[in-house]
């Protein structure tokens, strides 16, 4: 399969700079996620790398092959949407075929490679039925036997899910991620689904405004985001603005409204000054709460509301000193706090506090 290698891209609408000199580089058998805001380059780029817009500026190579102007039946990818685009009037077969029929196969090969990307997608015996006999996800896994039948260089998929209910999306998410890996397929897949992203991504970039802000594996963007932007985009959080106040050997502390916040860097190559402004960013199931003061990192406040789930409890404090409210995530709690007028504390271990530039 292929590695792709992007630099210096730029593609414009008129005065839109839809891609901004962007970088970037996606390994062979990797199943690569583009997230990013509504309307900061996704489909673009992923266009641009099929060949279906040609950028005015920049470079595209496929292994080592410039493909920059190589138009998008040459670069061998196929692309896979949420309107799967099947033709309603053929069948089965005649969908999963038709790539190959446009490329002259011979027919008893075209016959065994349909019949291969059909058991491929757990399809195997539906060929004659009808397009309109088949269920959503039925239809999902003809688009991806279509894509695939082609034995496409790169798998491009664009939003393939989003036609489908919660739980289809779930199965089908583990299904393109066991044929990918089983095939060792690079495949760049556009989403806005977080969760579609960090259950499924090898490594994933997070896009704004036409340019790359962060790439990096799901735990990395997760846990260790660059930006308050990738730390709001990816996952729920808390952003909390502070002072550098002194570094120890350990953390670094930061002085906030709600009293020293021990924390860390996320960004080895970033090391703010004494004094500095900064944001601090806590994941909401990295806060507990107490009823007496922790040692470290311990915020005071009252309780606003107590949401109860099941599986999880989340709480809306107000913080002395903020006017935003804090949010915490408790996995199955034994008991679900609801007194409202009482103190409590809550706390985050200095490893989970991310401490992130001021925007
Ligand atoms: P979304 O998540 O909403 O699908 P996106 O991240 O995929 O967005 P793009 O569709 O790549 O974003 O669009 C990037 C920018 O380029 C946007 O400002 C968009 O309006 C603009 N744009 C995209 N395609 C065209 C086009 N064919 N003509 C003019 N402007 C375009």
């Amino acid at each position: 399969m292929v590695s792709i290698r992007i630099r210096g891209l730029v593609k414009r609408f008129g005065d839109v700079v839809a891609l901004d000199h962007l970088d970037l580089n996606i390994e062979s058998g990797e199943l690569f996620f583009l997230l990013g805001p509504s309307g900061c380059g996704k489909t673009t780029l992923l266009r641009s790398i099929a060949g279906f817009h040609i950028p005015e500026e920049g470079e595209i190579t496929f292994d080592r092959q410039d493909v920059t102007k190589v138009p998008p039946h040459k670069r061998e990818t196929a692309m896979m949407f949420q309107s799967y685009a099947l033709w309603p009037h053929l069948n089965v077969f005649k969908n999963v075929a038709f790539g190959l029929e446009e490329r002259r196969v011979r027919k008893p090969e075209i016959k065994r490679r349909v019949e291969g990307a059909l058991a491929m997608v757990k399809m195997e015996g539906l060929g004659n039925r009808k397009i309109n006999e088949l269920s959503g996800g039925q239809q999902q896994r003809v688009a991806l036997a279509r894509a695939l039948v082609v034995r496409p260089r790169c798998l491009m998929l664009d939003e393939p899910l989003s036609n489908l209910d919660a739980k289809l999306r779930i199965e089908m998410r583990s299904e393109i991620r066991r044929i990918c890996k089983d095939f060792g397929l690079t495949a760049i897949y556009v989403t806005h689904d977080q969760k579609e992203a960090l259950s499924m991504a090898d490594r994933m970039a997070i896009l704004d405004e036409g340019k790359i802000i962060q790439v990096g594996t799901p735990e990395e963007v997760y846990r260790q985001p660059r930006s308050t932007l990738v730390a709001g985009f990816v996952g729920e959080t808390n952003l909390i603005p502070g002072t550098i106040e002194f570094k120890s050997d350990d953390h670094i502390y930061v002085s906030t409204a709600l009293g020293d916040i021990a924390g860390e860097c996320a960004d080895p190559e970033w090391s703010p000054e004494q004094n500095e402004k900064v944001v601090l960013s806590i994941r909401p199931e990295c806060l507990s709460i107490h009823a007496e003061k922790p040692v470290q990192n311990a915020l005071k406040g009252y309780l606003k509301e107590s949401i109860y789930l099941g599986e999880t409890a989340q709480y809306s404090l107000m913080a002395e000193g903020l006017s935003q409210l804090i949010h915490i995530s408790e996995l199955n709690p034994r008991r679900v706090i609801r007194e409202k007028n009482e103190p409590f504390y809550v706390t985050a271990s200095p490893e989970d506090v991310v401490i992130l530039p001021a925007p």
